[in-house]
């Protein structure tokens, strides 16, 4: 095999494989992929695989954040996908595109090209929307996309305290409007996830125009005379070199494009040379603005039975749901993550919702630090604000590649996080102790009622709140001295480097990360194929 590519993309997640997918499509484009991780994971295409990966070293690269005053000096679990299709092939399967606002706030920060009209296009190019739509969706796209068919009288009676509140109920939150309470659209088709690596691999395995190679750790990028030339890879614990004739495209997520960058020489100064690393180019937003969707999880018992996975998940009830599942592709072990989501404004005076809310029909409880399904019925909410102030950084803490990076999110420290997340939780017991609610839930069982005043609802979230696993931002898109993209994704000062993930949101959208993530992945691999 030849050690010189046009193109090499790192990393084979939501936005790299969309990307692998789009540059080989051009025959004349020799493309390899390299992935740290395995190819597959034989439980991945199982949509409950997401509480079973959700800390599996084989798949997962299970970080763990600092420990930080401001979540009361817990380290917070950060998984991510280390494997093929990434972290969508781990993840929760939620499919939200997010608020047209927050791509508005991206391009008046003054990146052209990345307002809501303009990224739309992409969303569509991705999107095989399964049900009727208007033209704002996709439908030819690879990524098929169906609605939750899953009912509960939960669900129903929710959504009609909603509609006593105000509150619509929203038939299609990724279209004109986000507004409103919504059985959630999944990456899950037929029964089964649908991964980046689903969706845009596994139909192209006889191009060979794409070389895909897995297990093969990204060291960093060799850079002479500020440009990219290849990258070192660590296999085997032996490294080897890839040349790139045209470009590299960093696709490592969130955690790892940063300290990629940082390994090769390419951020703050003062961290690189600690730790005697030489600077090929100063950048210091390398690591910066670290932001995630963090919040607490609001726990109710359910008193009518039947209605809780914590039921279908036992004895003969789960030799059902198991066999359901192998036979037609059906049951709870098809579902997402949450079946029900809430977009809603915590003050009506606001222009679009800040809160997302969860709805999950069990109940998890803690057992030696390992989360399981707990044996009362329950029902749990989360809780996040959409678009966080507080941001975090993460840089390496040595040269060696396989050491894991410092992630400091610094959550919870700017007061609009904690006042929305303090309406959140009391939004959510309007909700949840409503009649038409209370006829099949019983009482709070997290934080409990005790729990009451701000500061004591305050500190039950800096005690308990969880990441909703969308950590963004850390090489930034923009023009100011803390960006480390530009506008078309190439690292500011390096010839034929680009950064496209997570990593280059400069603010974090209004949703979950993933439907964003493979956007980015198409419209980088537009903005090459024209030459921009
Ligand atoms: C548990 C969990 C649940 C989630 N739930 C949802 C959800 O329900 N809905 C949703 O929309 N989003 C969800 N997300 C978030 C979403 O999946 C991610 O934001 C998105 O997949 C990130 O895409 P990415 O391209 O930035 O990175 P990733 O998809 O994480 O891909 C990065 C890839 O790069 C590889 N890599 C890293 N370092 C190197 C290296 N040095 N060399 C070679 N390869 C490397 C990794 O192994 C990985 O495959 C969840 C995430 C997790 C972890």
């Amino acid at each position: 095999m030849s050690n010189e590519f046009d193109y090499i993309i790192v990393g084979g997640g939501s936005a790299g494989c969309a990307l692998a997918n789009r540059l080989s499509s051009i025959k004349n484009n020799n493309v390899l992929l390299l992935e740290a991780g395995n190819s597959y994971h034989p439980l991945a295409r199982m949509p409950v695989s997401f509480a079973m990966l959700i800390d599996n070293p084989k798949a997962n690269w299970r970080y763990r954040s600092e420990p930080e005053a401001g979540t009361s000096n817990r380290q917070i679990p950060v998984p991510r996908g280390k494997l093929l299709g990434g972290s969508s092939s781990i993840n929760g399967l939620v499919y939200v595109r997010g608020q047209k606002l927050d791509y508005d706030i991206w391009a008046q920060m003054g990146n052209r090209g990345w307002s809501s009209e303009e990224v739309l296009p992409y969303f569509k190019k991705l999107e095989n929307y399964q049900h009727d739509c208007d033209h704002i969706r996709g439908k030819k796209g690879p990524v098929k996309i169906s609605q939750v068919n899953d009912r509960n009288p939960i669900y129903q009676a929710l959504f009609k305290t909603g509609k006593r509140l105000g509150i619509p109920f929203n038939n299609d939150y990724n279209s004109e409007e986000q507004e409103g309470f919504a059985y959630t659209q999944t990456t899950i088709f037929n029964g089964e996830r649908m991964s980046a690596k689903v969706a845009y691999l596994d139909p192209i395995k006889s191009r060979t125009n794409l070389t895909v190679i897995t297990n093969s750790l990204v060291s960093k990028v060799i850079i002479k005379n500020k440009s990219a030339e290849a990258v070192e890879v660590l296999k085997n614990n032996k490294k080897q070199l890839f040349y790139a004739n045209k470009e590299v495209i960093i696709c490592s997520g969130a955690i790892n494009s940063p300290q990629i960058l940082e390994l090769s020489g390419i951020g703050n100064p003062n961290i690189l040379k600690k730790l005697g690393i030489q600077l090929n180019h100063p950048l210091n937003g390398v690591g910066e603005n670290l932001r995630d969707h963090i919040g607490p999880r609001i726990v109710y018992r359910i008193n009518e039975p039947g209605l809780s996975y914590n039921e279908r998940a036992r004895g003969f009830n789960l030799i059902k749901q198991v066999t359901n599942y192998f036979f037609k592709r059906d049951g709870f072990l098809t579902l997402p993550s949450a079946p029900v989501l809430g977009f809603l404004k915590t003050k009506p005076e606001l222009a679009s919702p800040d809160i997302q809310l969860h709805f999950i029909p069990y109940r998890v409880v803690l057992e030696n630090g390992k989360r399981k399904l707990g044996k009362d019925p329950g029902i749990t909410c989360t809780i996040n604000q959409n678009r966080p102030d507080s941001q975090g950084s993460i840089h390496i803490k040595s040269n060696d590649p396989q050491e894991y990076p410092e992630i400091k999110f610094n959550f919870l420290s700017k007061s609009t996080d904690c006042e929305t997340l303090i309406s959140g939780v009391k939004l959510i017991r309007k909700l949840m102790n409503s009649p038409e609610v209370q006829k099949y839930c019983g009482e709070e069982v997290q934080p409990g009622t005790q729990t009451s005043s701000d500061e004591e609802i305050l500190k039950f979230i800096r005690d308990k709140a969880e990441t909703l696993y969308h950590p963004s931002g850390t090489c930034k898109m923009g023009n100011d001295k803390m960006s480390v993209v530009d506008n078309k994704l190439k690292v500011h000062g390096i010839k034929n480097l680009r950064v496209a993930d997570a990593s280059i949101m400069p603010t974090l959208i209004s949703g979950n990360t993933n439907g964003p993530c493979m956007m980015i992945g198409e419209r980088c691999a537009d903005f090459i194929l024209q030459n921009n």
